[in-house]
């Protein structure tokens, strides 16, 4: 699919665009007019632009090359400030150029977009800025509304979600001198076919595993040494991957000494999460070293409860581990489990997620999150799109609706959101929890409103200025061989971007 612009050369427009264009069409490339006579596109889009004095006049037409039809959608509006510089003016333009263009796109293709053209990851993030700034909540809906052409029913989801977060973490706003850490283990049985987290099957791996734990408590020691000569105290810990449980429970043990002992009154930390995944991996001997160390929270991830399903991913394992696995972690005393299941896994329609909802009725995880299928651009899955038959927009949506009226006749509710890019139906991922249950590290991770230092394989950092709120990001290697080789380095650039960030703390002796 080709959608040539017409009209307007200004290359900034073309990334929102081609951002709205994937909404509606699968591998479709927006670019400027061209003047080879051989690329005929499918679609034009003509932009209109009139500036006057107090006012501007956008107009976008589609027009179907095929078919011969336009759609014209015009929007006029005045500049809130006449002497508006050229990034906001721009800003505006862009906005107005976005909405028509997404109206014509509706029309031609009979989808409506319910998260309008935001195409960003965080939604939640733009309502706890109306909240910081003290904006009323029907103005700060209104705003969403007009700004992005969000569906009453989105922002409802995100008010509540935001009301959830700030319930769960009441300082929120006020944890920006903390920090949470995120600890990557890359290693899993086997890999998944939607995967692209850094997760090489571990089997045969031995000599690659040591020297990987060898860096990891490397990092944490010199990460922990440095908090502790700051006075910088730990908000959440998060043990993700790959899958943390896939290694051995004495490396495991170690691991968790090595936490308690390198970090900062790690008693003091409010949540600790080890993802247990792939239940393949758990076993009684490191549900007791999770005991021994006070984690309580896990994850064990069915993601669906049909076994044709668990085999076409690639998942070595049956359902009814899943099942016996969740209830030894539960006999072993762990109060708090989450639980991941993907909507519109390949040849999965209503049936079978209503399968997976009766299932884990009988299990009542504290929490669920509910995943929609996005096809990621490296994995196994998308490389070989024509293998995997997956349900289509109309269905997708209606197994999104089962599985949110299933939480709220079961008494979870919505605590975090995320959006990816090429998910299915344009739709996103829910994280429900029973209350009082919800993770804090998702919390963190969505609303980006404190540092998260991510230490192993393929964790990235994300550092958020105490003061400004800026955000930077360091990415340690995704591969062990890498990882092993430069841990050192990494370790080093990181604290060096920690001392920058933090320079107006003072030292504590
Ligand atoms: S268990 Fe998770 S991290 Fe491991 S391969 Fe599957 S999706 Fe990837």
């Amino acid at each position: 699919m080709k959608i040539t612009l017409l009209g307007i050369d200004d290359e900034r427009l073309i990334r929102p665009l081609q951002l709205i264009a994937d909404l509606f069409f699968e591998e479709c490339e927006v670019r400027l007019t061209t003047n080879e006579a051989d690329e005929v596109p499918d679609y034009t889009i003509k932009i209109d632009l009139n500036q006057k004095l107090t006012k501007f006049l956008v107009s976008v037409s589609l027009r179907n090359l095929c078919t011969g039809i336009t759609y014209t959608e015009t929007s006029q509006r005045t500049w809130p400030n006449p002497d508006e510089n050229e990034k906001e003016a721009f800003k505006l333009i862009k906005r107005e150029i976005s909405r028509c263009f997404l109206l014509t796109l509706q029309h031609e293709t009979g989808i409506i977009q319910k998260w309008g053209f935001l195409t960003g990851i965080r939604p939640t993030k733009l309502l706890h800025k109306e909240v910081q700034m003290g904006t009323p909540k029907e103005i700060a809906h209104q705003k969403l509304k007009d700004e992005y052409m969000i569906h009453t029913e989105k922002i409802d989801l995100m008010q509540q979600i935001v009301e959830r977060q700030l319930e769960m973490v009441p300082d929120l706003y006020d944890l920006k001198n903390e920090v949470s850490i995120y600890i990557g283990i890359p290693f899993c049985p086997t890999k998944c076919a939607y995967c692209t987290f850094p997760a090489f099957a571990i089997n045969g791996k031995q000599g690659k595993v040591d020297s990987f734990l060898g860096g990891l408590h490397y990092e944490m020691r010199k990460v922990g040494e440095w908090l502790k000569e700051k006075g910088i105290c730990i908000t959440t810990i998060y043990y993700g991957g790959g899958t943390p449980t896939s290694i051995t429970a004495e490396e495991m043990d170690l691991l968790y000494e090595e936490m308690y002992n390198s970090f900062p009154s790690v008693e003091k930390v409010r949540e600790i999460t080890v993802e247990a995944g792939r239940p393949d991996t758990i076993t009684p001997e490191k549900l007791e070293v999770l005991k021994k160390w006070k984690i309580d929270r896990i994850s064990i991830n069915p993601q669906s409860y049909t076994q044709e399903t668990l085999k076409a991913i690639g998942r070595h394992h049956t359902v009814e581990e899943t099942i016996d696995k969740f209830w030894l972690a539960r006999k072993s005393g762990m109060k708090n489990i989450n639980m991941d299941l993907i909507i519109g896994l390949p040849g999965e329609g209503t049936e079978e997620l209503s399968h997976s909802l009766t299932e884990t009725e009988k299990l009542m995880p504290e929490s669920l999150t509910v995943h929609t299928l996005s096809f990621k651009r490296a994995s196994e899955m998308t490389r070989h799109k024509n293998r995997y038959k997956v349900a289509d927009r109309a269905e997708v949506e209606k197994m999104m609706d089962m599985a949110s009226c299933w939480t709220i006749e079961h008494g979870y509710v919505p605590y975090y959101l995320y959006r990816q890019k090429n998910i299915l139906g344009n739709l996103e991922n829910v994280g429900y929890a029973s209350p009082g249950q919800e993770s804090i590290y998702n919390i963190m991770i969505m609303e980006e409103m404190q540092t998260i230092i991510g230490l192993g394989c393929g964790a990235s950092s994300k550092f958020v200025h105490p003061q400004t709120g800026k955000i930077t990001r360091f990415a340690n290697p995704k591969d062990p061989k890498s990882y092993n080789e430069g841990y050192q380095h990494y370790t080093e650039e990181k604290i060096k971007m920690l001392d920058e960030l933090f320079s107006e703390m003072p030292v504590i002796k």
